[in-house]
């Protein structure tokens, strides 16, 4: 069922009961098997990331880093990224930024944070990006300590959606920017059932193949499908506080960069 699930982020029948892909579990299950999927997956995860989107999730986040827009002058800036996983997105938002940006990689597994941890010490970056095992749910940072926060094909894998996003805005300074990438919901007929077939029927068999785990990448693949379309996400940034939300979609809405501003 590509299209299957009540697509609000938040999916479950009672309060005990969430969506894990298109499975029901109980709520308090629900964090344990993602954090399963990604110790699984993090070893092959950059690899298995440029086969199942042919490199498009390379555009797609330097598209987002654009969004961050870090000033290339020596000025302050701090970057939470959370789920950050093996680190792209802070790396690539050091790399464009001046010497006065850092950046904090968030995420609650310890398995892609070692990955991550290789990969910034490899790329020379290790005196302005830390990293820190915790959840997005319960941030372990002060009040209004961050300029921008960025969460990159993480927010899905959140059991509380919208505990989340209030934790954003409450690390976020007054002015600061938060920015969500995620795989959303296709716009273009056609294109979506293009979609639908590789998302069905090749990544989990390239998950097979490439990392021998069909069982996380079709995790992976059902856990998009659940996910809320545009105009519902942007309801849940604005429910949080932020103001001025948008969205923009890439790829024909295969993604979208949700952007709101804590005023
Ligand atoms: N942002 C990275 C990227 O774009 O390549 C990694 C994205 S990966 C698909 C999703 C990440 O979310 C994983 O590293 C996973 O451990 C993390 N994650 C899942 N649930 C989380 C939570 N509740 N809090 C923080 N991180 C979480």
């Amino acid at each position: 069922n590509p299209t299957g699930g009540r697509g609000d982020g938040t999916a479950g029948n009672d309060d005990n009961s969430t969506s894990f892909g298109f499975e029901e579990v109980p709520r308090d299950d629900r964090q344990g098997m993602v954090n399963r999927v990604f110790s699984s997956v993090a070893e092959r995860y950059d690899l298995m990331n440029d086969l199942m989107s042919a490199g498009m999730h390379r555009l797609w986040k330097e598209d987002l880093v654009t969004q961050i827009n870090p000033p290339k002058s020596d000025a302050m800036f701090r970057l939470l990224d959370v789920a950050g996983g093996t680190g792209d997105i802070a790396m690539r938002t050091m790399k464009r930024g001046g010497l006065g940006c850092s950046a904090v990689i968030c995420d609650i597994s310890p398995e892609m944070l070692d990955v991550g941890q290789r990969r910034v010490a490899d790329a020379g970056l290790a005196d302005q990006v830390d990293l820190v095992e915790a959840n997005a749910e319960t941030l372990p940072f002060d009040d209004r300590r961050f300029d921008a926060y960025s969460i990159a094909f993480g927010i899905r894998n959140v059991t509380d959606i919208p505990r989340a996003i209030r934790e954003a805005f409450r690390v976020l300074k007054p002015g600061g920017h938060f920015l969500c990438l995620e795989f959303s919901k296709c716009t273009v007929p056609m294109l979506d059932r293009l979609y639908d077939f590789h998302s069905f029927e090749v990544i989990p068999r390239l998950g097979q193949m490439a990392a021998n785990d069909k069982h996380s990448y079709q995790y992976l693949v059902e856990s998009i499908r659940k996910f809320p379309p545009q105009h519902e996400f942007a309801d849940m940034v604005r429910a949080a506080g932020f103001d001025n939300v948008s969205y923009r979609n890439l790829t024909g809405g295969i993604a979208a960069i949700h952007s709101g501003w804590k005023i």
